[in-house]
């Protein structure tokens, strides 16, 4: 098939033939299936040469295959937009070193957490794919996050004309900066409403609004129109692969490895979007062997890449690292999708089966075609253990989350003696979870202040504090709506004046 020829369709079957644009427009399919490209398309330039470009150029190299309907000019200029000065690096994402093991940093955009990597462009992808499609109706984004993702979307749509957004986030089940950053956003076409209830609440509801044929008739009428920025987008998913194509070509530029040469990737994960990325960089041609999925103490994917069986019906636990504390993770569902080759049909099944009974269980083939994953998870106490082994050894602090990945990686290397060069996914700056990163290297930090706190991680660090930690230190609070789980979708309609 030539790329000319890849468009979109549901994973659950009910659509088929859409173009880019419309399913980055669409972000859920209407059958209640993710979008996924009809293939993979493989690069079609030398990592060797993608060594010698820049992470803007690189990117335009890789998208450009999946995002098939955008023109050169439309791609470029939503990279050029999305890729500048909010990044408080040149590099975009780098590569440090330490204990023998890369951890590339996702964390240089403005709300310091991976998720900028992907919501500083999509509000960009989002208006070019409008104008592509000639639609009038203003465009509503609705999306559910564990922390980073609300903050990340509402700083990439501020303000952008023809559109609104509104995140749902759980109260009490992000951390204290997640929080302040979200309620004190600015920009007119925001919103942000606490839900009571968890993650997979929020996100459950949000689909469920997503479902609603009748809601979407009465927003239609008023001329709205639902999209999502959540990791299920494909245009989330699609910058996504650019990093790990760039972290492989900087390896190579600095004579880490030979082109050709085989790394492990290990993604702290939990909507599995992020690992997801990587897998669709293999897929692309991208020599990787192994793609470890870290897991905190809610392992249902590290129970799942054991058994085969994919089992919520849990306990939910909250822990140091809550953009991880899920247990539906919605991006597995393409590489369900991928395992069935492709079968909508069986697909949809799994799917139904987990939302009835809320398990499923994949065929030995299916485990076979998943072969390139393995699972690890890292107990608190590990995690804690791992930040602060990391630090004392190498003065190299990292955050909660990319603990998690960090350990699972240490684990990995200690049961198999596997020395593949090993990217580590870093997807935030230890600011924003200082409180417990400052703990589990110094112990118990008493009811000290959060702000004071940052300020002896700096000290500790030696990493200067990042402007989005300073931005919220004296800031307004400008958000305080909350609201039931049941009535999300009428929240909805009493912020859009439906
Ligand atoms: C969102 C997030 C994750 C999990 O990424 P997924 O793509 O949902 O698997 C990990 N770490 C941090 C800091 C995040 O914000």
């Amino acid at each position: 098939m030539s790329m000319a020829n890849l468009s979109y369709q549901s994973t659950r079957g009910g659509e088929k033939g859409l173009t880019a644009s419309c399913a980055i427009l669409k972000g859920l399919a209407e059958d209640g299936g993710l979008y996924m490209p009809s293939m993979i398309p493989r690069l079609e330039i030398s990592l060797k040469d993608l060594a010698e470009m820049s992470y803007q150029e690189l990117a335009y190299e890789v998208m450009h295959l999946f995002l098939t309907d955008y023109t050169e000019e439309e791609l470029k200029y939503c990279i050029r937009s999305a890729y500048d000065s909010k990044f408080d690096t040149e590099e975009i994402a780098t590569l440090r070193e330490a204990d023998g093991a890369y951890y590339l940093e996702l964390f240089h955009g403005s709300t310091i957490a991976f998720k900028d990597m992907a919501l500083s462009i999509l509000p960009y992808l989002m208006t070019t794919a409008a104008k592509k499609n000639h639609v009038e109706n203003e465009i509503v984004i609705l999306t559910a996050t564990s922390g980073d993702t609300g903050k990340a979307a509402m700083a990439g749509f501020a303000d952008v004309p023809g559109t609104r957004i509104i995140v749902f986030y759980p109260k009490g089940g992000v951390s204290r900066v997640q929080e302040l950053q979200m309620v004190t956003q600015k920009g007119e076409n925001t919103n942000v409403v606490a839900i009571h209830g968890n993650f997979d609440d929020a996100q459950t509801g949000v689909k469920k609004i997503f479902g609603d044929q009748e809601f979407g008739k009465r927003l239609a009428e008023k001329g709205f129109q639902l999209s999502s920025a959540n990791s299920i987008n494909i245009g989330r998913l699609v910058p996504q692969v650019v990093y790990y194509v760039y972290a492989y070509s900087r390896l190579i530029k600095n004579g880490k490895i030979e082109e050709g040469d085989g790394i492990n990737i290990t993604v702290p994960t939990g909507n599995f979007g992020n690992i997801l990325a990587a897998y669709f960089a293999k897929q692309m041609g991208l020599p990787v062997k192994l793609l470890l999925c870290a897991s905190n103490e809610n392992k249902v994917l590290y129970d799942f890449f054991e058994t085969g069986v994919y089992d919520k019906k849990r306990e939910f636990i909250l822990t140091s690292s809550p953009s991880m504390d899920i247990l539906i993770s919605s991006n597995l569902e393409r590489l369900i999708y991928l395992s069935t080759g492709c079968d909508a049909e069986a697909n949809r099944k799994l799917m139904e089966q987990l939302a009835k009974t809320g398990a499923y269980q994949v065929t030995e083939e299916m485990r076979t075609r998943m072969a390139d994953f393995r699972g690890g998870y890292a107990t608190e106490a590990e995690n804690g253990a791992e930040i602060k082994r990391l630090f004392d050894k190498t003065g190299y602090m990292i955050d909660t989350h990319t603990g998690v990945a960090s350990c699972v990686y240490r684990k990995y290397v200690e049961e198999t003696g596997d020395t593949t060069p090993t990217v580590i996914a870093s997807t935030a700056s230890p600011y924003k979870f200082s409180h417990s990163v400052m703990e589990a290297v110094f112990g118990d930090q008493g009811d000290k202040e959060e702000f004071a706190i940052m300020d002896d991680l700096c000290r500790a660090a030696g990493v200067a504090i990042p402007p989005a930690v300073e931005e919220i230190r004296n800031a307004k609070i400008r958000h305080n709506r909350e609201c039931d789980v049941e009535t999300m979708e009428s929240t909805v309609a009493e912020i859009l004046g439906l």
